[in-house]
């Protein structure tokens, strides 16, 4: 039986799920990462190869995690504790440092100005060139990465004053990470949302559109 059956009997057995389901591991995804696609016909799991190394308690509880996003509930389980318990431990002793000076100089100024220093450093990094995926927050590597869009910042006032919104919003799912232990998909929770208002230039929203505009624009011309 694989696992995602073995996960629905257990945490769902009333149900009559009909649609096949399936189990792949892949080498694709960042480490530890996982999630579920499915249609009337078929629920398909990924989970990232690293998964394999782990307990199969562990593997069926990103399973039944995934299950109550697809179903639409919160029902509890010792191998979704299982799971979470190694989420958790993962980023408090994340090991792989990788910290870009520049970012580490903006994070410790934010820090001071909104968190009074008491932030730990996570892994800070410089991302793709990317215009939609402004930066993200991994929590299994603690790492905050940031879209190279940003780049110009350290030569540019006004650019550095965008990065480092990004920043601070990234920032935030690292100091929220746990408000929703069972639904982290809920990301900008209502005390996340409270938090991001305390950003000092109302105004930034507006600007950063401005500027990823504008340089998308120029993007196009180049390409053209
Ligand atoms: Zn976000």
């Amino acid at each position: 039986m694989n696992l995602a059956v073995k996960a629905v009997r257990e945490l769902f057995p009333e149900r009559d799920e009909t649609r096949r389901l399936e189990v792949t591991y892949s080498g694709r995804f960042s480490s530890y990462n996982a999630n579920v696609k499915y249609s009337s016909t078929y629920l398909q799991f990924s989970l990232s190869k690293s998964f394999l190394e782990l307990s199969e308690e562990i593997r069926q509880g990103v399973i039944e995690h995934l299950l109550n996003k697809v179903y639409g509930t919160k029902r509890r389980s010792t191998n979704q504790d299982l799971y979470h318990a190694f989420m958790r431990n993962l980023s408090s002793v994340a090991r792989i440092e990788e910290k870009d000076p520049y970012l580490l100089f903006r994070f410790k100024e934010i820090n001071e100005r909104y968190f009074n220093g008491l932030m730990t450093e996570p892994n800070l990094k410089w991302g793709k060139q990317a215009y939609r995926k402004l930066g993200h927050y991994e929590y299994a590597s603690d790492t905050i990465v940031i879209s190279s869009v940003f780049k110009p910042a350290a030569e540019d006032r006004k650019v550095e004053a965008l990065l480092d919104f990004v920043l601070y919003h990234e920032m935030l799912h690292k100091k929220h990470q746990y408000d929703h232990k069972a639904e982290r998909a809920r990301h900008h929770t209502k005390a996340f949302k409270e938090d991001e208002q305390k950003w000092h230039d109302q105004k930034i929203e507006k600007k950063l559109s401005w500027y990823l505009g504008k340089k998308r624009l120029k993007r196009l011309l180049l390409d053209w």
